[in-house]
């Protein structure tokens, strides 16, 4: 049993976009096969630290794909850091009150499991968080 499972809701591609870096909007137009100008353009709008991936109307990222599976990232492989590590963020790993409040936001967080089963999960996961 996993103290974190993907559920495929989509519910974390939701709300502000996802401030980008110039090294991942260019590991992403590669992944596109697109010039990083036109991953700007197509993708991102300028934000006071630089790019943030847009939003549709909906108010979901717009690389969020609807799948037989469920909701799925377009860019998978070579989406942003703070997509790969949720919810595996170092404020949550350390704080089991935090943890606590994703779940409200993640139904991927298992509720069977125990706060040091989740910590164990992002050590064996994430062992950048810890280095
Ligand atoms: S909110 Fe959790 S379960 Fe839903 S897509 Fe995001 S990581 Fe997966
Ligand atoms: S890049 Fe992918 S994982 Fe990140 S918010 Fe957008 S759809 Fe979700």
């Amino acid at each position: 049993m996993k103290a974190f499972e993907c559920k495929m809701c989509g519910e974390c591609c939701w709300g502000r976009g996802i401030s980008v870096s110039e090294k991942e909007i260019k590991r992403m137009a590669e992944f596109l096969g697109i010039e990083e100008e036109l991953f700007k353009t197509q993708y991102c709008v300028i934000n006071k630290n630089g790019y943030e991936l847009k939003t549709k109307e909906s108010g979901y990222c717009i690389f969020l794909k609807k799948s037989k599976k469920g909701r799925i990232c377009a860019v998978h492989p070579v989406k942003p850091d703070l997509c790969k590590k949720w919810p595996f963020f170092k404020s949550i790993v350390s704080d089991e009150e935090e943890w606590r409040n994703a779940m409200d936001a993640c139904p991927g967080i298992n509720l069977n499991c125990s706060f040091e089963d989740f910590v164990k999960q992002a050590k064996d996961e994430h062992p950048e968080l810890y280095s």
